[in-house]
């Protein structure tokens, strides 16, 4: 009935998260509120990690892209279900490592990495640094040099594929600020330039090709090209690269136009077509790496929300706002993106009101969703969001001092407080007087 299973409606006819009723939960902690459900993230992550079990024998390991939703409690989750972390900030390597996330099994990756996050990056001893161009290599090779220490590296490859046209297509150079690109050979000189450098040891090939991705045959392409390059680098230099992560952007349902593919549909594919090129060029299989963000915590949460005003304005729309908005998903203000509405306080009726729900931010463009079905929405309702658990909350702002909500995680029935609700005196903490 829902995009989510771990949504239901009890028999007060409101809508339950984790066999939480979503009113009871709106009183307790207050709106706007997010909330995620515990088991979809833990057994979305034991997929993942099974699944390396199943297609490589083992020798691979999901890594949580920990921009989807990054807070001490989900890297902690993740930490839990033996996954990887990806990371591509400070803040967030700062986040993982306040949380306590073993250092060897993160990644951090960004097109500008600074000084500053290059050095946490050395100091944390973490896994491997992402390489996204030749300035970036150099500094980095001689921050090491310096602590007179080798650092592991990735390196970030543009494989030429574009996953976002409906029928994808291979491009000679795709039109990116992230990585090296193949076609051009810049990504075979940089491989070749990591060599003569002492204090870097590049041990992993890198891409990601886009996300919420449906189809499958973009990520076998990607992983094909990223096959032959590694067999081609090793004609070349000599070299065997042992690593190979094959990015995210795994789909997932935001309404139910949407129909993504069982991941393990895509894991089978992918499995394959590196096990063929790999015998194809007589080389090892690699150690695989994927980084799964939106299908990790997407459909695990949804934010809460109380009506305040309908505008009713004939023959034009019907506006409902709610007391949040772009300040907690962005997401249809910057794509236009859709997602599911429900009257959580009458989920089983029948969603026959037409309604634009509003934010409560003073920008015409501050929309949740535009002309949307709901069960008639009156002052007072709540609304549930659905599938808010990736880049609502890691894309939340303060714009007109709003305070960001707070996230609670359930499971069985129990809610917590994951992220407290940020009050004025957090919004004026940083302000200096005249
Ligand atoms: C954003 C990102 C991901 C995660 O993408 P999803 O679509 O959320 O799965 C993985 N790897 C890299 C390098 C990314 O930039």
């Amino acid at each position: 009935m829902f995009v989510s299973e771990c949504l239901n409606v009890n028999e007060k006819g409101h809508l339950t998260i984790g066999g939480c009723d979503t009113v009871e939960l709106a009183k307790e902690y207050g709106t706007p509120l997010y909330v995620i459900d515990e088991d979809t993230v833990r057994n979305t992550c034991r997929s993942y990690v099974n699944s390396m079990k199943k297609y490589y024998n083992g020798n691979g390991l999901p890594l949580y892209a920990s921009k989807a939703l990054s807070c001490k409690a989900l890297v902690q989750l993740a930490m839990s279900e033996n996954m990887g972390l990806d990371v591509v900030s400070g803040g967030e390597l700062y986040t993982a490592m306040q949380a306590g996330f073993p250092a060897e099994k993160i990644q951090f990756h960004g097109n500008n990495k600074t000084d500053e996050e290059l050095e946490m990056a050395l100091e944390y001893n973490i896994g491997r640094v992402v390489v996204d161009n030749l300035y970036e290599l150099e500094r980095l090779n001689s921050l090491a040099e310096e602590r007179n220490r080798t650092v592991k590296i990735a390196m970030r490859i543009k494989p030429g594929i574009d996953a976002h046209t409906h029928d994808f297509i291979r491009t000679g150079q795709i039109d990116s600020k992230f990585g090296f690109a193949l076609e051009t050979g810049e990504a075979m000189e940089a491989v070749k330039k990591t060599f003569e450098f002492k204090n870097v040891e590049l041990t992993e090939l890198h891409c990601h090709i886009g996300s919420q991705i449906f189809d499958i045959d973009p990520f076998v392409s990607a992983a094909e090209v990223m096959m032959d390059f590694i067999s081609d680098i090793k004609k070349q230099t000599g070299h065997l690269i042992s690593e190979l992560n094959l990015g995210g952007g795994f789909g997932i349902m935001y309404t139910s136009a949407d129909n993504p593919t069982a991941y393990d549909n895509y894991m089978n594919a992918v499995s394959k077509a590196v096990t063929a090129k790999a015998e194809e060029h007589n080389i090892p299989v690699p150690f695989i790496y994927i980084e799964p963000g939106r299908s990790l915590v997407g459909e695990a949460g949804i934010t809460l929300y109380t009506v305040g005003g309908r505008k009713e304005i004939p023959n034009v729309r019907t506006y409902v706002s709610v007391d949040g908005g772009m300040t907690d998903n962005i997401r249809y203000a910057l794509y236009g993106s859709a997602y599911t509405v429900v009257n959580a306080c009458k989920a089983d009726k029948e969603p026959d009101d037409k309604v634009t729900v509003a934010g409560k931010c003073c920008e015409s463009g501050d929309l949740v969703q535009k002309d949307t079905m709901v069960a008639k929405a009156e002052t007072g309702d709540i609304l549930a969001v659905l599938s808010t658990g990736a880049y609502n909350y890691s894309m939340a702002s303060n714009y007109n001092r709003n305070p960001r909500p707070a996230m609670v995680m359930v499971k069985d029935g129990k809610s917590r407080l994951i992220i407290k609700r940020e009050t004025y005196q957090d919004i004026v903490m940083n302000d200096l007087d005249l």
